[in-house]
């Protein structure tokens, strides 16, 4: 394995300078070299004959050069640099622009590979500014099925492949294979040197497509391991068996509200969960408002009715203080004799320890709380479910880590981060999903409009009139400071304007990321309080918050947001019994982005518009995997490739299964890819 960590400087023609521009792309090591996969290939495998060259087609041919170089200058003060290159069928111009270099390029009577395209030059056809290597055994520019790589200032396509190349010869087939054989035989997957050494130079298309499923593969098959590995590799049998069913369903008569059929459907498929004894692992998806808290309510009070603690976690102070208040509210509504206990990071050391203590001693029966819930000195008596809100703000590796404060308990985690199916597999890998897919009845939809910055002062007059009406209005802004190179409203710009202007009468608060969490807290709970009229902010404006009163939601510069998070900024509002607006401010001039913009007006249904996401945008980052704290794939295509995906699911469900870990090999290859996924979990943290 180890000339793969072996840094890129061991190759000729990279020194520190180039080593740098490398490090740009994520190159440092051999490893990285290699595993930086080609974003397409060109097929010049074809070789044709000069005679047979017509004009405006892309070619590629083998030819001696026969005369030149001329160097000519045009009207115009263009260096023109021509050869005349021949084969036994006939002979063509080569034509190169303002190459000082090109002169030098070719000597009289050598055999050179081009390929280019074909075009009428003065009533002849030639080449234009082609690409050429000479004849040789290993081409690698031309002749071929070529790989184009994505670049960096400084590192042209053709010295990328020159130092890809030399990275294989450096490898010299010496990568050792991290599957067996045996594993490589049952799921059809191409040996590893075969691999590298065909995903950047394929003799075939063929051996291109076997390159491709082994390393998708394995990278998939890296991160369902680590899913699993955190999951917990052995199936318990158990864990508890909750029995409350009828005290949830007579709860349900003292709801000032009917369940929806979903909210019916997901909280059955729950309770059947807790009846078993084998511990529950579900995601509870449902958009935004479509009422997840209450269904989180209820298998806490299956929980507790069976004499067991509970915990919930939300991802901000905020969020947990909230979701504390309506819990309470649950209760009272049942008139429930149930304990709630608030933990998080900005209580007294006084406060704190008292309520640990009644955690302790099983007197408290829900906690809730932010991440300050992980605190190892914090211990329950006897926790046997944990609620995780808003799940994807938390990074995968956190999600496991409540569970290690109870035996085998039962889990469930709640997103309204819309996701297409096949993602979920990946992401939540370890989790069975409910999906809560109808919106309580009666919810007015959020109007949103798409409009040009040209509108705004009928916009703010608008605005104005709802604020004096005691309604309250968020601004969103892409920028936290003032950019020069953007042409982009900042949050501080945009709350200095407002302030000074069209809203000079009301009080406006700002929040921005790098703000203090205490700072933010105290401006969005002015806000709630309903003291302040407007907050201007970036993103931070926290998922799930719900402030019933706020029905204004403005987006500047809407075409710099995906829809999955222009949908999940519009769910901050809509949420009481107002009328609710979303405003996309656009001068965008791109069609995709208008487009994507006009689907948002036109739908409020978040699953739609995440299947819309994936339709304008491909795949990749844009769903945000990087937000659920995965890293990204460098080859898998998450939505195209289900078939490899499952394929993977199988292979590390039957090494789990069969206990293979035992055997060294397994156990090594698990160990190696746990580390590779850690490292790479580690580069976005830095990122
Ligand atoms: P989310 O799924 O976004 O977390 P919440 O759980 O915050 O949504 O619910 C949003 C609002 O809808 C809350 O005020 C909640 O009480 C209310 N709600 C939930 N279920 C129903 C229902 N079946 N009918 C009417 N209102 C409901
Ligand atoms: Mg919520």
């Amino acid at each position: 394995m180890d000339c793969l960590s072996e840094n890129i400087q061991v190759l000729k023609g990279i020194g520190e300078y180039k080593a740098k521009l490398y490090a740009n792309l994520g190159i440092y090591t051999i490893y990285d070299m290699l595993y930086h996969f080609p974003k397409g290939y060109k097929d010049k495998s074809q070789i044709i004959k000069i005679g047979s060259i017509i004009p405006d087609i892309t070619c590629n041919f083998i030819g001696t050069i026969d005369s030149g170089p001329l160097e000519m200058r045009s009207k115009r003060g263009t260096i023109i640099t021509k050869y005349i290159v021949k084969d036994e069928t006939g002979s063509i111009g080569i034509i190169f622009y303002n190459n000082r270099f090109a002169k030098l390029l070719f000597k009289h009577g050598e055999k050179v590979v081009f390929s280019g395209k074909s075009v009428f030059i003065n009533n002849v056809v030639q080449i234009e500014v082609p690409e050429y290597e000479k004849v040789n055994n290993n081409a690698i520019h031309t002749m071929r099925i070529v790989p184009e790589y994505s670049l960096t200032k400084g590192i042209s396509q053709k010295e990328m492949r020159n130092s890809v190349y030399k990275a294989l010869n450096f490898v010299k087939n010496k990568i050792t294979d991290l599957f067996p054989a045996d594993f490589r035989e049952k799921y059809n997957l191409s040996e590893i040197n075969f691999s590298i050494r065909s995903i950047h130079f394929p003799n075939s298309k063929h051996d291109l497509q076997l390159a491709k499923r082994r390393l998708k593969f394995e990278e998939i098959f890296m991160v369902q391991t680590a899913l699993l590995h955190i999951k917990g590799t052995k199936e318990i049998e158990q864990g508890i068996a909750f029995k409350e069913r009828e005290s949830v369903y007579d709860y349900l008569k003292k709801l000032p509200f009917e369940l929806t059929k979903a909210q019916q459907r997901v909280l059955d498929e729950i309770i059947n969960d807790m009846e078993k004894a084998k511990p529950m692992n579900r995601l509870i998806q449902g958009d935004v408002g479509s009422g997840k808290t209450v269904i989180g309510f209820l298998a806490m009070l299956n929980c507790v009715k069976s004499g067991f603690q509970c915990a919930m976690m939300a991802p901000t102070e905020i969020l947990a203080v909230q979701h504390f208040n309506t819990i309470k509210n649950f209760i009272k509504m049942g008139q429930l004799s149930i304990k709630v206990g608030l933990i998080t990071g900005s209580q007294s050391l006084k406060n704190k320890k008292e309520i640990y203590e009644n955690i302790k001693n099983g007197s408290i029966d829900i906690t809730i709380g932010t991440h300050s819930l992980l605190n190892e000195n914090l211990v329950f008596k006897n926790l046997s479910l944990v609620i995780t809100d808003e799940q994807h703000r938390f990074g995968v590796m956190q999600r496991g880590s409540l569970k290690s404060k109870g035996n085998n308990l039962d889990t469930i985690v709640m997103s309204a981060t819309p996701i297409p199916r096949t993602l979920s597999l990946v992401l939540y890998g370890d989790l069975d999903i409910s999906v809560i897919d109808e919106l309580p009845p009666n919810r007015k939809a959020v109007a949103t409009y798409y409009i040009g910055s040209d509108k705004k002062d009928r916009l703010f007059k608008f605005i104005k009139n709802l604020i004096d009406e005691g309604r309250q209005a968020f601004f969103v802004c892409p920028l936290v400071e003032e950019s020069e190179k953007l042409e982009l409203l900042s949050a501080k710009q945009y709350h200095d304007f407002l302030r000074t202007n069209f809203f000079r009468k009301y009080k406006i608060g700002l929040i921005y990321g790098k703000m203090k969490n205490d700072e933010k807290d105290k401006v969005m709970k002015s806000f709630i309080n309903g003291k302040t009229n407007i907050i201007v902010s970036t993103t931070v404006i926290e998922v799930g918050i719900n402030i019933p009163n706020a029905t204004v939601m403005v987006i500047e510069n809407a075409e710099r947001f995906g829809l999955a998070q222009l949908h999940q900024l519009r769910g901050r509002v809509g949420r009481g019994e107002f009328q609710s607006y979303c405003i996309l401010i656009s001068d965008t001039k791109s069609g995709l982005a208008k487009d994507r913009l006009k689907f948002m007006a036109k739908t409020n249904d978040g699953f739609e518009l995440a299947e819309k996401d994936l339709e304008l945008r491909g795949s990749g980052e844009i769903l945000g995997i990087k937000q659920h704290g995965l890293p990204e794939f460098k080859i898998l295509d998450i939505f195209r490739d289900y078939e490899i995906i499952s394929d993977s699911k199988k292979a590390v469900d039957f090494i789990y299964k069969k206990d293979l870990l035992k055997d060294e090999t397994y156990n090594k290859m698990i160990n190696h890819l746990l580390n590779r996924f850690e490292k790479r979990l580690s580069d976005i943290a830095l990122n």
